[in-house]
């Protein structure tokens, strides 16, 4: 989101001994510390006087070829079959990166997530996802340090408890140190049927004779191109608000009031899109004056072009929650995670 804010210390890890050396230095100026990506799902309030750590195990952007070697720092091959193979991929690694050429090198099953900002150690805090595809849907296990054991620990996909935008390292902000996750990909290339691709996707591909996994990546490509800003443009976190589940009672009586509602089924009730919502709200292309606002082309995505401070977009996602709160009795939720420090202290909302 590009608020201006100083880290008092920071840190890049590239190897396992480097977490610990951070730990150790946390542990000597009794200050906190925060393990980032590469920022672009976090939203700083102020400076943070705490420790920051750049995880780039795996020695991101080191590597121009992932897969040409798959037996080194970044990637391992740990399972082959003849249908798939297991790989653990450094939390360094560059996500798109992986996506795109996973694919070149005939390895399927990220294709529905192509150019999702943000590094592989990332991907599981909020189990990322677009077109219906989550990335828990390939996900064997994860490596981390675990800062209560005090060890390194391997957790199953289970025990990563994934949901909608959500997981266990959600739930425990810092406790985990995401060094390795492990992805399945499926090495035969399928056909689809335009029926079964999610609507966005649908007029991209409706041309198309057959669907492959490249139609699919090409066409994600093209719809996020033209729907999302870059960051590197327009500062922004993406989708800045999850989509809500209600109850079906709640989406029935939505309905009554609001016939062209969108909404889409789950085991919970009904997932309203956040994006629709705001939209009725007369909220799409809105703007406050410090610059901060809903896209015009895509109101979910909150925008902060001239980079005001973390404080003004907070104020500004406020009066979002608080206007279709009013006008639909829905709370959205905030999905980018929010950090302050106050002293050496962390705190983080999300
Ligand atoms: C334009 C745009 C489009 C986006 N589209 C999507 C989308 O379609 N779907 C989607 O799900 N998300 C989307 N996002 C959100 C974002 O891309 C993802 O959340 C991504 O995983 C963030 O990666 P990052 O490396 O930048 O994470 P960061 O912002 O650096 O970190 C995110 C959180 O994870 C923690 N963390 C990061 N790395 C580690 C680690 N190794 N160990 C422990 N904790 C760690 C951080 O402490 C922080 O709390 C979008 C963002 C933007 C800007």
């Amino acid at each position: 989101m590009a608020t201006p804010a100083y880290a008092k210390w920071f840190a890049v890890v590239q190897q396992d001994q480097d977490i610990l050396a951070a730990l150790d230095f946390c542990e000597q100026q009794q200050c906190d510390y925060l393990v980032l990506g590469e920022g672009s799902n976090s939203l700083f309030i102020s400076d943070l006087d705490v420790l920051v750590i750049a995880n780039r195990i795996g020695g991101a952007g080191q590597i121009a070829d992932l897969f040409a070697d798959v037996n080194n720092q970044a990637i391992n091959r740990i399972n082959d079959t003849q249908d798939y193979s297991d790989f653990q991929i450094g939390a360094g690694v560059n996500w798109h990166q992986l996506v795109e050429q996973s694919l070149q090198y005939g390895y399927y099953g990220l294709e529905h997530m192509a150019l999702i900002p943000g590094l592989v150690g990332a991907a599981p805090i909020q189990n990322i996802g677009a077109y219906g595809c989550e990335v828990k849907d390939l996900l064997v296990s994860v490596r981390a340090f675990d800062t209560k054991q005090k060890k390194f620990i391997e957790l199953d996909h289970s025990e990563c408890q994934f949901a909608y935008r959500d997981s266990l390292f959600k739930h425990n902000p810092e406790r985990y140190i995401i060094t390795y996750v492990t992805l399945r990909l499926q090495k035969h290339s399928q056909e689809f049927s335009l029926d079964s691709m999610y609507p966005a996707l649908q007029d991209v591909l409706s041309k198309h004779q057959t669907i492959n996994q490249f139609d699919i990546f090409q066409a994600v490509c093209e719809v996020r191109q033209s729907k999302l800003p870059s960051p590197k443009d327009i500062p922004n976190s993406g989708s800045f608000f999850k989509n809500p589940i209600v109850s079906t009672q709640q989406k029935v009586d939505l309905q009554k009031q609001f016939p062209e509602l969108v909404s889409y089924s789950v085991p919970e009730g009904a997932k309203l899109a956040a994006g629709w919502l705001i939209e009725q709200a007369g909220l799409k292309g809105f703007f406050a004056e410090n610059g901060v606002g809903c896209y015009e082309k895509q109101a979910l995505v909150v925008v902060n072009p001239d980079k005001a401070e973390g404080q003004a977009v907070l104020d500004f996602s406020k009066y979002v929650q608080t206007t279709i709160y009013e006008k639909f009795g829905v709370m959205l939720e905030i999905e980018p995670r929010l950090y302050q420090s106050q002293g050496n202290t962390l705190s983080c909302q999300s």
